[in-house]
Parts: C-alpha cells; structure tokens; sequence
C-alpha cells in the first residue's frame, strides 16, 4: 500500500528569522548517508550513517522550499511540536537510472545523502518520491535524537581550501564548492587555474553576471594518484580521488561519479549550497542534477559552456530541451503531468510557467518557423522527445551551445533561485 503525500503540515516556517534558526539549530550540518535502490518500477531507502558536519553553507532565514522542484522531496519536523523546521527538493542519479533499459532488468542501488542544519531537538525527517503519476510516496521515514552518540562528530580537514570568488556571508551567498578529480599532486596547480575559469565561464554569464556579488566559490585541493578520469570503452581507469567516469548509463559524454560519501567527504570541508566537480580532462562531457551535483569536463574547448549548462540543471532545476540526441532515458515525461522543471511544459498546467511572460498574441503551441527565433513560446520538442513536451524558446542554453543566452524562462528561474539562496 503507497502512502500518499498529502503535504499534511499545519504549522511551517516558511520564513524564518536568525533568531528562530539559532533556538532551532546549531551552526553545523547533519548529514544523512542512505542507500537508494531498487527497479524500474520499486525503490527502497535504507539507512548508511549520520554524521555532523562542520559548516552550513545555506540560508537560515529560507527553511522551507516553497518552490519544490526535483524527484525527491524531504521534510524535516520538531518531534515535539510536529512543526516543519526544514524541507528541501533534489534529485538523484537513482532516479534517472530509473529511467534506463538496465532498470527493467535488474536492480541497482547508490548511495545518496539528505543534508541539513544540524538540530538541537529531536526530529522526524520524512523522505518523498514523486510517481511517474505525479502523486508523492513516503519512501522513508527516519527519527533522530541530536544527542545520539552514534552520530558520527566533526572530521578534520584533510586538504587545504582555496577562495576562487567572493566575500559573502555563506546565510546569504549561493556558495560553491569546487572539487578535483583525476588532478594528481602536480597538476593541482592546473586545478587552480581551472577554478578560477570555471567561475569566470558561470559569472560572466546572464543572469548570474547580474548577480555575482551573491555568489562565494571555494575550491578543495585534494589530489589523486593517476591522471585523468575513466573512460570505460577505451579501458582506461585511474585510480581518482572521485571516480568519475564518461558513458554513465552507457551515453559515452554523460560523465558522472557513483562515489557520493567521497563527495560529500571533500564537499563537507566547506559550507557549500552546490557541489561542482571539475574532471581533469579534454574530452567532452559532463553532467548536473537538482542539488545533487554538477560535473564538468574542465579542458574541453566547449568547457565554459557545458559548465553553465550543467549548473542550470543543478543549481535551478532546468530540464534539458534538446530531444535529438542519444539518452539512454525512456518515459522521462508523463505527457498527462506537468513537469516540475520550469522551463518545460506538457501543457497540462501551462499557467503554472511561462505563460504570464508570452505575448498574449503568441499562439500556443507555437510553430518552429525561422522568424520566431527571438520570440518566447511553446515549441514542441524537449525533455528528450519530439512529441508532448514543449520548450519557451527555438533555441537556449539548455538545448544547444550554439548561443550565447538562456531563454526568458530559465532565465527567471535561475534569478528566482539566486534570490532564494540570498534574501
Ligand atoms: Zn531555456
């Protein structure tokens, strides 16, 4: 039997003040380790570790996500009160692996982790998954004591942190943190490099340009013993500090990392909101996910843009609207839901994105023809498919790295999240 969310909560926090934050948290994270597994069709949760973590990087004034983008979506209660203190929207690489040929044949599981401030009282986190139906599942549900002694304390630092961008408070700046991968001890001087052009390609970018006094970007320097990073077809395999690796679900430029606990491990050296992992290599490919994390390839002659690619998937929730290429994603779309990206459409709940934008004159959907090219629409075509879900421009960044611009519609996303972070 599903247990259905129905978003029951009476009393929450959308706003809070830092007075509130202070008598509900310390200035730590508690980070959940879970592992995620399951088929195409089943998925169960099962508990790795707790651990505390030395900084918060998010906001302490925006506690509840009103915005609820992403597959998954966690609630955070006082287990005495039963108010809502926390909540916070992501997605997953479980849940596009979902989405594979290889999940209607096999079961899989990885590891994913729940990050939030660390609370002074018991809670009750709950964990939800959004059905191919567009309902929610309770997939997990999980209570803590802050007191319990099995919560794993603060580790050392292991590596030196390097300040690529900023001076903000970490309550009121989208903060970043950079992290290497197949950089040996030698090259990370290249690493440094790196950042600090991984900052200029998303800063000097509209609308983050805009709004770049909002950002602080930090850098790990945490080397690796090989070169590099996998390249499966071509037998190459270094032993990195990440394991990242290019054909993720067998997409030869779908470059990610499977090892989440060494992610979190580097990432948690800093207060960080997104993790951003520069791969050490001049093929092309990458990867980003809704506040999971991004990945860049970082010598690449594309590298500026696919680095702002994959942070507008990670950092704003963007949706791909390209759907002329080779994924490996089947039924991404329910074309019967509207999909909780906010630069895609299936029509079914239009008013909920772009349309307040549009030319009241602009007919929906809107035909492809050449001289539409600078007006904002609904063109058919997105999300990985021809047919059912519509995209608000013929071209953006997030469909092809012919341009040089976001269309409207991400564009509001992206200033909407910022300010989320910020305010
Ligand atoms: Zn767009």
């Amino acid at each position: 039997m599903k247990t259905r969310f129905l978003f029951l909560v009476l009393v929450c926090l959308p706003f809070a003040t830092q007075a509130q934050f202070d008598s509900l948290f310390t200035s730590h994270s508690l980070r959940i380790d879970y592992v995620h597994a399951g088929t195409s069709n089943s998925e169960w949760v099962a508990i790795e570790s707790l651990s505390e973590e030395a900084f918060w990087g998010g906001s302490k004034t925006n506690l509840i996500d009103t915005l609820r983008y992403g597959k998954y979506f966690f609630e955070v209660f006082d287990a005495t009160t039963k108010q809502c203190i926390y909540s916070r929207g992501f997605s997953s690489l479980f849940g596009e692996w979902q989405t594979t040929p290889e999940a209607k044949t096999t079961s899989r599981s990885l590891s994913e982790t729940l990050l939030m401030p660390f609370p002074k009282m018991p809670v009750k986190v709950l964990l939800y998954s959004r059905l191919f139906s567009g309902e929610w599942d309770t997939i997990f549900r999980l209570d803590i004591d802050p007191d319990n002694y099995f919560i794993q304390p603060v580790k050392k630092a292991k590596w030196p942190v390097f300040d690529v961008f900023g001076k903000a408070d970490p309550a009121h700046a989208v903060d970043i943190v950079i992290l290497p991968d197949g950089y040996t001890m030698d090259e990370l001087g290249k690493f440094i490099d790196d950042s600090r052009r991984l900052a200029e390609s998303l800063l000097e970018f509209e609308p983050y340009k805009q709004l770049k006094d909002r950002f602080r970007i930090r850098a790990v320097l945490a080397p690796s013993f090989e070169t590099g990073i996998a390249v499966p077809a071509d037998d190459y395999w270094p032993e990195t500090a990440l394991s990242s690796s290019f054909y993720t679900f067998d997409s030869e430029r779908y470059c990610m990392t499977y090892d989440n606990k060494s992610v979190r491990n580097l990432a948690g050296q800093v207060p960080y909101d997104q993790i951003y992992i520069l791969a050490n290599t001049t093929k092309y490919g990458g990867g980003g996910i809704f506040n999971f994390y991004s990945l860049s390839a970082s010598g690449n002659d594309l590298s500026s843009k696919i680095i702002v690619h994959e942070f507008g998937h990670a950092f704003a929730g963007l949706g791909d609207e390209y759907y002329d290429s080779s994924t490996s994603y089947s039924d991404f779309y329910n074309p019967d839901v509207e999909p909780w990206e906010p630069n895609l459409t299936t029509l079914v709940d239009f008013d909920s994105k772009w349309k307040s934008m549009m030319d009241p004159s602009t007919p929906i959907p809107t035909p492809a023809a050449d001289s539409m090219a600078t007006i904002l629409g609904v063109y058919e075509g997105g999300g990985y498919v021809a047919h059912g879900v519509y995209r608000p421009k013929i071209d953006c960044l997030m469909k092809t790295f012919k341009g040089d611009v976001f269309c409207e519609a991400c564009n509001k996303a992206i200033v909407n999240m910022i300010h989320f972070y910020s305010d």
